[in-house]
């Protein structure tokens, strides 16, 4: 148990999506070269299905603290939970992913129990049986590796993404252990009222369609052109970090280093030259479609179909091929 690899599973009140069982793929790999098992945890009320799922996409056992003070996301309500769990079977390191939830719970976590927190993490490896993580730094200009070495067991967290997706096994066997943990309200000084969904309701980093924009979009006009075609494709509309200084797009859309890390089916990188730090947000997607006026930009070393053109040109095209073949 003292070297497991526990992976935390967060959903929204009892739903998942793929996306929160994306640690096990990692999680396993870590595993298998600490010669442990990997492990996910769930805090929730009626976690049976999520659970199941872990186990299918990779987990060997599921700890689990359930309750109805844990239906809806209450950091401090979790991070107990957590704290519990952590403490009982200190694994070798626990892996969260770097969103609200996850950053949340790991840094709570880390500061009650006093565990190594390497945050934001992009890249994980074991080498001479210790963990190895990187992060950017100092603004993005550099890359570190952070090693714990006294602050154990450790917590990560993961930017998502950073790592491949496990495979599914709908035949896979696990064991679900159910925690005591119960908590009272009044032991919580904060309470869940509601969740209000935020205006810019995008989820750039599951898309599997981006179509992105950079300065050479010339401002937010250019901007609701791209748009089009990413709703007429059910995708998401990105954006460099130029365009969000600007002010053009709102910074929840921006892809790179300092932004979301993507890895979509496709990407449509429109007037962006395709500096280090935005190829850092991108490079890994499936297909990369640049459309740059400038035969010279770096974008096209990194694109899967390069055409060089004026995207105002090209885009109406697109949308017009697109609502054919789609009948729209
Ligand atoms: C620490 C640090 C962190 C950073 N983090 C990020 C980050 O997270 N994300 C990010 O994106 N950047 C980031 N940057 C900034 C990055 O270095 C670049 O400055 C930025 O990505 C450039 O954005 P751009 O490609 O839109 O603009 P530009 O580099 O100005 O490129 C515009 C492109 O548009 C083309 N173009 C112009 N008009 C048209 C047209 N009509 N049709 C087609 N093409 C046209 C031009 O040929 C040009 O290639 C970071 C920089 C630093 C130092």
């Amino acid at each position: 148990m003292a070297n497991d690899v526990w992976v935390y599973i967060e959903h929204k009140e009892g739903a998942t999506t793929p996306m929160s069982y994306e640690l096990l793929g990692i999680g396993r790999t870590l595993a298998t070269e600490l010669g442990s098992n990997v492990n996910a945890f769930i805090i929730g009320e009626q976690i049976e299905q999520a659970a199941h799922e872990a186990i299918q996409y990779g987990a060997s056992k599921v700890f689990a603290v359930e309750g109805p003070l844990f239906k809806a996301f209450n950091g401090e309500a979790y991070a107990k939970a957590s704290h519990f769990l952590l403490s009982k079977y200190q694994p070798e390191i626990v892996l969260f992913r770097a969103t609200t939830q996850g950053t949340d719970v790991a840094a709570a976590s880390a500061a009650h129990l006093g565990f190594g927190l390497c945050t934001d993490s992009i890249g994980l490896r074991v080498e001479g049986g210790q963990i190895k993580m990187t992060r950017a730094a100092f603004g993005g200009n550099y890359t570190v590796t952070v090693v714990n070495e006294k602050a154990k067991p450790q917590i990560a967290t993961i930017r998502p993404k950073a790592f491949p997706m496990p495979e599914k096994d709908d035949s896979r066997k696990g064991d679900i252990v159910k925690e005591p943990f119960t908590l009272g309200e009044s032991e919580l000084h904060t309470k869940f009222l509601e969740f209000i969904q935020s205006q810019v309701t995008i989820n750039l980093v599951e898309a599997d369609i981006i179509v992105s924009g950079g300065r050479g979009t010339g401002g937010p006009e250019g901007f609701k052109l791209l748009k089009e075609l990413a709703d007429l494709l059910g995708g998401a509309l990105g954006a460099s970090r130029a365009a969000v200084d600007s002010g053009w797009v709102p910074y929840e859309h921006q892809v790179g280093q300092t932004g979301k890390t993507v890895k979509p089916k496709i990407y449509i990188a429109c007037g962006i030259s395709g500096a280090i730090q935005h190829l850092a947000g991108m490079k890994t997607s499936d297909c990369i479609v640049a459309i740059n006026k400038d035969p010279e930009a770096p974008i096209f070393k990194s694109a899967t179909i390069g055409i060089v053109g004026d995207y105002k040109v090209i885009v109406p095209k697109l949308l017009e091929t697109f609502k054919k073949k789609l009948n729209k």
